[in-house]
């Protein structure tokens, strides 16, 4: 059986009662490895470099089997870049290579490079026309519900790869869960970490392409990018999204 696992913290009392968002973490796992988890979250929750959070919810739920669907871990390569310039060039190539045109790809990066402040989650853009059609505003439309089916599997076959840290972990299954949605071109992200420059482009086509930089140091926004094919039903997508439990299972990881 699997459990969802789902931890919010902020400051000032409750996000509900006004408290600033400080951090959130959410894993699917086994029962057996519940516990970890659990106090990983709360450790996170308390350390966090945007604050100390006063309020910290944490909820777990269990998941039905029929609930669940599977999809493959997105390969992985990278690019090269010295340079934000040189890595938003890069991104724009990528882009196009996984079918988006020009003008949507260039006008995706304007779209993220206009924020003014992080949103909570991407903007669905139309991979011909460049139009953003999500109609979410500010929020944008969020990916969650998923995981990898084999946890510790997974973090030894990143760490075989040199691929450390919280950022790409959660990065590559986010994105593999993407590239499983019907209509799905691309993925353009960034973080909103000031000091995690690297960004990447993932496509069902060429898989994640990491960008070592795409913005310069200090800047705390970020953003994501769902290009989709016109025609996309986009209320399929966003239940997909936000709903739909997807496990991620890397191809040569044993499950558990
Ligand atoms: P991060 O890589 O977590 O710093 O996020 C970079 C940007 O991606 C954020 O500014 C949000 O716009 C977006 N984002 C973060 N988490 C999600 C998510 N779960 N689903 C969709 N978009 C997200």
């Amino acid at each position: 059986m699997l459990y969802s696992v789902k931890m919010r913290s902020a400051q000032g009392g409750a996000h509900e009662k006004g408290g600033r968002h400080i951090s959130g973490a959410e894993r699917i796992l086994p029962a057996d490895q519940l516990d970890y988890a659990v106090l990983t979250m709360l450790h996170r929750a308390q350390e966090h470099e945007r604050g100390r959070a006063d309020f910290i919810s944490l909820k777990v739920e269990e998941i039905k089997p029929q609930d669940v669907v599977y999809k493959p871990l997105l390969a992985f390569s990278a690019c090269k870049a010295d340079s934000a310039a040189e890595g938003q060039r890069t991104a724009i190539e990528e882009l196009k290579r996984a079918g988006v045109s020009e003008e949507a790809a260039k006008h995706g990066l304007a779209l993220v490079n206009g924020l003014t402040d992080s949103m909570r989650g991407a903007m669905v853009v139309d991979a011909e026309s460049g139009e953003r059609i999500d109609g979410m505003g500010e929020r944008g439309v969020r990916a969650s519900k998923m995981d990898c089916v084999n946890s510790r599997g997974y973090d030894e076959y990143m760490q075989q790869r040199g691929l450390t840290g919280d950022h790409v972990r959660e990065a590559l299954v986010l994105a593999s869960k993407v590239a499983g949605a019907e209509g799905m071109v691309a993925e353009l992200c960034w973080s909103d970490d000031p000091y995690y420059v690297t960004g990447y482009v993932a496509s069902p086509l060429y898989g994640y392409r990491r960008i070592p930089v795409m913005k310069e140091r200090g800047n705390g926004v970020g953003g994501r990018i769902f290009f989709v094919r016109p025609g996309t039903d986009m209320q399929k997508l966003i239940n997909y999204m936000e709903e739909q439990v997807v496990m991620i299972k890397p191809e040569g990881v044993p499950e558990c």
